[in-house]
């Protein structure tokens, strides 16, 4: 479903991806583990079209993503192409990231409306299961200031999966809450990795809560995969000496 071969990606003279290769499969449940300025943002960033790449190319469902192929050719995507592509994937970023002015319907039905050409009556349709899901039904009227951080959060996942992406990408999503409001985006989360027909890429430093929803852990350093395997062995019984001293920061 996500295919990396040989990405680079630089900023100014500085390389953060180094001739990366990264997969996903369908309806997989991978999460990147890594220390901070690894490249785990990037590379969810890269996905999500909002970062281009130096090098390298990259398949989501089967199709380039920063690529065409026009007259047997390979061309850089154009505007249409990647707003084809981005159809697949949706984001939750660690700063929620909703918009302040729009109700939490609206901020729902916004895409849904706009990038997908539902009705409006569709899309609001389309608000009340995701709100029910994420368990906001009661406050599809409220502004964003007047929810929690962990109910914030919440809308922001009912809003990304309101365009009925194929890929959910994470980007530390509970790492700007209080502690006591972790649980309950956790545990939404955990609902979706549930889901059968849903490819998922996380990047947390719960490690308890990768260690139980993840098929695979990537451990990642200075924009490498230094090691990756099933939760039980990258957690239990780390090969490498990098994988080993990070993870005893978390103990
Ligand atoms: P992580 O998410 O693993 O903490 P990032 O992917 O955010 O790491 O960043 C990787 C590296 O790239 C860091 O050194 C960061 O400072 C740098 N970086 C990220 N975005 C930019 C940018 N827009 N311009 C310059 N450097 C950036
Ligand atoms: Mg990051």
């Amino acid at each position: 479903m996500i295919k990396f071969e040989n990405v680079t990606k630089k900023f100014g003279d500085v390389t953060i991806l180094d001739k990366l290769n990264f997969e996903v499969a369908k309806n997989e449940k991978v999460t990147i583990i890594g220390p901070s300025g690894s490249g785990k943002s990037t590379i969810l960033r890269i996905l999500m079209t909002l970062e281009s790449i130096d090098d390298g190319i990259i398949h989501v469902a089967g199709k380039p993503l920063w690529h065409e192929y026009k007259n047997a050719q390979t061309v850089p995507a154009s505007e249409d192409h990647l707003r084809q592509m981005r159809k697949e994937m949706s984001m939750v970023f660690q700063q929620f990231n909703l918009f302040p002015h729009m109700t939490v319907r609206r901020n729902i039905t916004e895409a849904p409306i706009h990038v997908h050409k539902l009705s409006q009556k569709e899309a609001n349709e389309l608000a009340d299961e995701y709100l029910d899901l994420v368990g906001l039904s009661e406050h599809a009227d409220k502004f964003p200031s007047q929810l929690s951080g962990g109910q914030q959060q919440r809308v922001a996942i009912a809003r990304a999966l309101a365009t009925r992406p194929n890929i959910m990408l994470f980007d530390e999503p509970t790492s700007a809450l209080d502690p006591e409001l972790v649980g309950e985006v956790l545990s939404v989360i955990q609902r979706l990795a549930e889901k059968h027909d849903l490819t998922m890429l996380l990047v947390t430093h719960e490690m308890q809560f990768a260690r139980q929803i993840s098929d695979r852990i990537c451990f990642i350093d200075k924009g490498n995969i230094v090691e990756e395997g099933p939760p039980e062995e990258v957690f239990t019984s780390p090969k490498e000496e990098r994988t080993q001293a990070f993870l005893k920061t978390f103990i």
